[in-house]
């Protein structure tokens, strides 16, 4: 097939969804993961080792020419460090790479390839290098699991933004996006919980294990029980031991990685509790747990009866009179569950925080730094139940296709004005109004739901009635009938059926003000931090009331504390305009088939990514647009041999007598190249074959 090796598929004469798909699946069997479609990176994950990353690859895609060198994601990180430092096109000094693709696609292996050759590039070779590389096995024991998708599943979000001063990096910062805590407390079938639990329970020493109570690792419910093999014990040990080095690499001190575990270990005591109905009206520990509660007591710096009591009933104070309501076996659990997953969400905040705080630049205030950012984002989510995280990820993917659309259309149109030729705008599947459905105020999705989590007898299916009541007929919304309250959005990517059930709960995350007190008053002075601050959006701990000045700030008073969605909005705001002011880069990944095996390729699988990856999206605007745009020398050395006249200067008035002697429509001249659509080549390509037959 013609073209089918080429590596940037926007100059394939003919473009459709199945020249792209087969051109991909060609190079794939090559071995050729990574394919360009203008300045898009295509890349698909091999499953397998590629020797694609060593050293002198390295070397070669320093500094070079992209049509030079096969694509590369190396080449991307060249580009946005060049272009950082404006030894490039003109353009926003300040870079963002976004990466896109589902789970197991190869975002967080990008990632990683990214920030390594971003540090080959700039030399760095020092300790603040090597610190900014221990933060990925950092985050990825604290963040990732095994999944049914992928075994080393990233379960949280993260933009990675590296400082730079001049050629050298100076410093980078992290945020964090909707770690999903539930892990902690539950996994599917086939699933794990973090990374870190087994790391530490395989790779602790004895005595250790000792000091910080812990058990038989199959004996802890969090773990499901499902701790056996073997061959993976060496695995995790080697694993922890990263972790510990890359803890003290990042400046860790020693006692703050004690009192992490210990409270690592408390929250799997913790999760070994169950209850039994007393005599009266409340619950108690049962028996077999008693020792639990005494371990997780004990772990956590708090006092047996205390903790007890925040497991068996909740504390109000209404009209300043204590009022202690008893929970029944459900509410126990929930209570011990949503212990559990604070104090690890919290921990997972701090290591953030942390590492933020050890890595910022050292450098003036007043000095202007120019960064390149990273974006590793979960892609858009469509299972057999959708839930609150789902909504908050495809919400945070219709951003990105937005912003993405924004760019390949301004750049498509960009050129068309610098060379003052005229065109008909180009129209596209705007995702503005599925946006609007979510964040526009006062009756946004978000807003809506924001409204009835702020009423403590509000129900899911009344939130749901409400989002019925607006929405119904809107285009982008549907209404489900039924008893359960579901409903269904319309993503860019396609339809989605959410299940609202546990959506109020979820976007409230309020912990009671007993716990809360009952930690700030722990004895471990990590667990102590942890509670007495409020972990910012930004990931920088900062004290309560500070935090709560910014609440009014931003006109959010109906709840002391920011839900989730009202938090989740506003980074993604901020996140949206740091990217709107950068250059984009984008790399698309692209999971050949669900078995994670090398050398297979679903035609369907890819097919589908490649729709909700905006792909074939990008495909019709090369083709609708002016997709070849050679220069007049360009076009006039290729083409003269059509006027049989190889001597043509290379200019417009040339390339001018060429084209009329065809009769060629459609195309425009610039005031330094031409202008063609796709077919153009084509039509040339025909008559210089018929011109070879004739001569
Ligand atoms: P995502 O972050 O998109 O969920 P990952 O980056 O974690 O996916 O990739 C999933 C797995 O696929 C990795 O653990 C690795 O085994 C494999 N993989 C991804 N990219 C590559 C690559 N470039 N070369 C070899 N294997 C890869
Ligand atoms: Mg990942």
């Amino acid at each position: 097939m013609e073209g089918a090796l080429q590596d940037d598929l926007a100059t394939l004469s003919e473009l459709n969804e199945e020249t792209l798909l087969r051109s991909l699946s060609h190079r794939f069997s090559r071995n050729q993961i990574y394919t360009y479609i203008g300045d898009i990176l295509v890349a698909l994950n091999p499953f397998k080792y590629l020797p694609l990353y060593e050293k002198e690859v390295s070397e070669q895609y320093k500094w070079h020419e992209k049509s030079a060198l096969p694509p590369h994601i190396f080449a991307v990180a060249d580009r946005a460090y060049q272009s950082m430092l404006g030894r490039l096109a003109a353009g926003p000094k300040n870079q963002c790479i976004v990466i896109s693709g589902e789970s197991g696609a190869g975002k967080t292996e990008s990632t990683k390839l990214l920030l390594r050759q971003i540090m080959e590039l700039c030399k760095a070779n020092s300790q603040l290098e090597q610190q900014i590389l221990q933060v990925n096995p950092l985050l990825e024991a604290f963040g990732n699991a095994q999944t049914v998708m992928n075994d080393n599943s990233s379960r949280f979000g993260k933009y990675i933004q590296l400082r730079f001063f001049h050629t050298s990096v100076k410093g980078a910062k992290i945020n964090e996006y909707l770690l999903e805590k539930s892990r902690v407390v539950h996994q599917d079938e086939g699933e794990r919980n973090f990374h870190i639990f087994y790391c530490m329970l395989a790779g602790i020493s004895k005595e250790d294990k000792e000091i910080y109570g812990l058990l038989d690792p199959l004996q802890y419910r969090y773990l499901s029980g499902r701790y056996n093999s073997d061959d993976m014990l060496t695995h995790w040990s080697t694993k922890y031991r990263e972790v510990c080095n890359a803890m003290d690499m990042v400046g860790f001190e020693e006692q703050e990685k004690v009192d992490m575990l210990t409270i690592l270990a408390g929250i799997l005591s913790l999760g070994n509790i169950a209850f039994e109905p007393t005599d009266s009206d409340g619950m108690k520990v049962t028996e077999m747990s008693v020792g639990w509660l005494k371990a997780a007591a004990g772990q956590f710096g708090v006092k047996e009866e205390e903790l007890l009591k925040s497991l068996t009933c909740t504390m109000s104070v209404t009209r300043g009179e204590a009022i202690q309501r008893l929970h029944n076996q459900q509410q126990a659990e929930d209570a011990r569950d949503s212990i559990a997953k604070v104090a690890y969400g919290r921990i997972f905040g701090w290591i953030v925080s942390k590492v933020n705080e050890l890595l910022a630049p050292k450098v003036d205030p007043d000095v202007e730094l120019s960064e390149i950012g990273i974006l590793d984002i979960f892609g858009f989510e469509n299972f057999a139940v959708n839930r609150f995280e789902q909504l908050c990820i495809n919400l945070a993917n219709e951003q990105l296709q937005f912003f993405f659309n924004h760019h390949i259309f301004l750049m498509e149109q960009k050129e068309y004005k610098e060379e003052g030729i005229e065109w008909e705008v180009i129209s596209f599947k705007d995702n503005k109004p599925i946006l609007d459905l979510f964040l526009t105020k006062p009756i946004g999705i978000l807003s809506l739901l924001d409204e009835q989590s702020a009423f403590p007898q509000a129900t899911n299916r009344d939130f749901v009635d409400k989002l019925n009541n607006k929405f119904k007929g809107t285009p982008h919304y549907e209404v489900v009938q039924g008893f359960n309250p579901l409903f269904t959005v319309i993503h860019y990517a396609g339809k989605v059926q959410y299940n609202a059930g546990g959506f109020l709960e979820k976007n409230r995350d309020t912990i009671p003000a007993s716990i809360r007190g009952m930690f700030i008053n722990s004895v471990t002075p990590l667990l102590s931090v942890l509670f007495a601050a409020t972990i910012s959006r930004t990931g920088t701990l900062m004290p309560r009331k500070a935090k709560m000045m910014e609440s009014v700030d931003d006109n959010f008073n109906s709840t002391r504390k920011q839900s989730v969605a009202a938090q989740f909005k506003h980074s993604l705001g901020v996140l949206m305009e740091k990217m709107f002011a950068a250059s984009p880069h984008f790399i698309r990944c692209v999971k050949p088939n669900s078995s994670k095996l090398p050398d297979l390729l679903d035609d369907k699988l890819v097919m589908a990514q490649l729709r909700y990856n905006g792909l074939l999206e990008t495909v019709r605007i090369r083709r609708d647009g002016f997709s070849w745009r050679p220069s007049f020398a360009e076009f006039a050395e290729r083409y003269n041999i059509l006027l049989l006249n190889p001597d043509l200067p290379l200019n417009k008035e040339s390339c001018m007598s060429i084209l009329n002697s065809t009769e060629f429509k459609g195309w425009k001249c610039g005031s330094s190249r031409l202008f063609f659509k796709y077919w153009h080549q084509e039509e040339l390509a025909r008559l210089l074959e018929r011109l070879g037959r004739a001569t």
